[in-house]
């Protein structure tokens, strides 16, 4: 199949702003598209080669890519340079160099039709596959003359696709779930099929595979998988409340508490072949890398030969045991002087659930199951303990073991069904876990996590800086950003140095097509940045999108006086902010407790 379909595709995605019309515009590609390609073209339509957890990474340095496209379109370097100084886009730059060289060719024509045959999806994933695994010595030549290879053979508008899914700008935007969506109509006719499809993803994390077993072998193969080690599973989540009671009402009467450490979460695999234990981060990237003593630790003891468990990576106090604060322990999450941070800020790990042990999957088992196959297989020891834990059925004694918690360093506690049903639900934010934390108990000292959406230039002493950012929360009903706030304080002088660099890869050329906004920033961000962000209130708002019509019609909510906090979350995907429905249900709170 020809690269020029996807990048048909590709344009049409570029070209609106409705869901629908993407997932119907993936439906008839995905239609046409070979089994045995469709997982390479999910990929590509990620702007990726690999699953998310894979540690190959495509991203070329912009130098190289100019380099590339000064070699293909014969330019000269600086000509290339000047022209993405006014382009600001190196896709851009190549389609630009690319046609003109084109038109002037006088084999145009001959050379065109020789190319574009050869420009098969097939061809350019090879490319940019041995693109992304040359490594070591040498890697930058290869690395060069394969991609100025590929530019010679595409066609201007497949170069502009290239040279972003290369640089990693790819920006379609294309949300997981749309792919999921799209799935389930090309392949089974109906969304009826969607809930497996979604498992399946849930418990591989690689929606190519996915794909590709689909179409290959039909939804039911897929419905025979079960997690594996190496593959990480995408991580349940808790929903949230404020009061005890609600907790125990919610839960039947009876749950397990525990405390909610506030660290890194890590869930950890070892398998067959494996020398040593995996970390994946709560976005399912491998943070091997920045933890080797955890890998250590959790190596010396757990006992199992094939596991996946989960637990909280936190940085302790070496001479008192006791845990520090979540800023301590981003000091290891470095590329380098890792050894040197690990001995600086030890780490110690706090287990809460087991998915997989001895090669059998856990994931149906209630949870008093999996945690006492948990308890099991691993020797406690200062550096690695179990979550701490009550089973609770009153008020006070949840009460008391939330006061514990916080006074031994931790964020609240998080509340765990006990019953049968009380399965591990991969990817679902759901109400067999309930946190608690100590900020929900004044108005709006909670934090937030927001989406950033957009970015406004400042004023005096702030101009030509950006200053200000707009703010959104996650809708996951209609999986929309909806604004809440612009926030422009707590940005040091350093974070508004850094603004625009840090942005521009996300700048788009209009308002996203998953973002709902009445108001225009001086430049659109694809919704990607998560910040932590503090308010002092909830209030109606008539120019905020979160929340419209659910407290009063016509009227969003917005948060009044929003303060970055310094914590930028660079651990959490933009799906994963705070969402719509946690806004209203503050708002409500917050309510409740000014009137008592
Ligand atoms: P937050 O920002 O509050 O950590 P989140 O969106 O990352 O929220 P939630 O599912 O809402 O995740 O809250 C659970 C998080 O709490 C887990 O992701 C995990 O990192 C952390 N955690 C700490 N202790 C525990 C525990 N005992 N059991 C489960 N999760 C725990």
């Amino acid at each position: 199949m020809l690269y020029s379909e996807l990048v048909e595709v590709y344009d049409k995605i570029g070209a609106t702003t409705k869901r629908l019309e993407i997932t119907d515009i993936l439906v008839s590609f995905f239609k046409r598209c070979p089994p045995d390609l469709i997982g390479r073209a999910v990929y590509l339509t990620q702007g990726r080669l690999y699953p998310e957890f894979e540690p190959l990474e495509l991203g070329v340095a912009g130098r190289l890519i100019m380099k590339c496209i000064s070699q293909a379109t014969a330019t000269p370097e600086s000509e290339v340079d000047r022209l993405y100084k006014t382009l600001g886009d190196l896709g851009d730059v190549a389609e630009a160099l690319l046609s003109k060289g084109k038109r002037q060719s006088t084999l145009d024509s001959f050379a065109s039709s020789a190319a574009s045959s050869k420009m098969t999806i097939e061809f350019v994933y090879s490319s940019l596959d041995a693109v992304a695994r040359s490594q070591g010595e040498g890697s930058q030549e290869k690395k060069l003359r394969l991609l100025a290879d590929l530019l010679r053979d595409s066609s201007p508008r497949e170069a502009l696709y290239v040279v972003r899914t290369v640089s990693g700008a790819l920006r379609l935007g294309v949300a997981d779930m749309t792919i999921l969506d799209a799935l389930a109509v090309a392949c089974c006719g109906s969304k009826s099929a969607r809930e497996a499809i979604e498992r399946a993803y849930n418990v591989t994390s690689d929606l190519g595979s996915v794909a590709t077993m689909l179409t290959t072998e039909g939804v039911d193969a897929l419905k025979r998988l079960h997690p594996t080690p190496g593959r990480p599973i995408r991580p349940m989540l808790a929903e949230r409340l404020s009061t005890a009671d609600e907790i125990l009402e919610k839960m039947g009467g009876r749950c397990a508490i525990e405390y909610k450490y506030d660290g890194e979460r890590a869930q950890i695999h070892f398998g067959a072949g494996d020398a040593f234990p995996h970390l994946f981060s709560r976005r399912l990237e491998n943070i091997d890398h920045h933890y080797p003593d955890v890998s250590d630790i959790v190596n010396a003891a757990v006992n199992s030969k094939s596991y996946i468990i989960e637990g909280e990576i936190v940085a302790i106090d070496p001479s008192t045991s006791e845990l520090l604060p979540f800023q301590e322990l981003m000091h290891r999450r470095r590329k380098y002087d890792v050894e040197k941070m690990a001995l600086a800020y030890p780490a110690s790990v706090r287990l809460f659930d087991a998915l997989v042990m001895d090669g059998e999957d856990l994931t149906s088992m209630p949870y008093s199951e999996r945690r006492s196959r948990l308890a099991k297989a691993v020797t406690e020891g200062p550096q690695l303990r179990l979550a701490e834990q009550s089973i609770v059925s009153d008020a006070p004694s949840l009460e008391r073991f939330f006061e514990d918690a916080i006074s031994n360093g931790c964020e609240g506690i998080i509340a765990k069904s006990l019953g049968p049903e009380s399965t591990y639900n991969a990817g679902a934010r759901g109400w067999l876990w309930i946190k608690y934390k100590r900020d929900y108990k004044s108005e709006m000292h909670d934090t937030v996590d927001l989406v950033v959406v957009g970015a406004l230039m400042g004023t005096g002493k702030r101009a030509g800086y950006l200053s200000s950012l707009l703010l959104a929360a996650y809708c996951e009903p209609e999986d929309a950003f909806k604004t809440v706030c612009k926030c422009s304080t707590g940005f040091t002088d350093e974070d508004l140095k850094s603004m625009k660099a840090r942005f521009e890869k996300y700048v788009i050329p209009h308002r996203h097509a998953r973002v709902d906004s009445k108001l225009v920033p001086d430049v659109w961000l694809l919704p990607s940045q998560v910040i932590e962000v503090l308010g002092a209130e909830i209030t109606l708002s008539p120019i905020h999108t979160c929340g419209t019509d659910a407290i009063r019609k016509g009227s969003g909510l917005a948060i009044r006086f929003p303060r970055f906090t310094g914590n930028w979350r660079n651990d959490k995907g933009a799906e994963d902010a705070t969402t719509e429905a946690e806004i209203v249900e503050m708002y409500k709170k917050q309510l409740k407790k000014i009137s008592d």
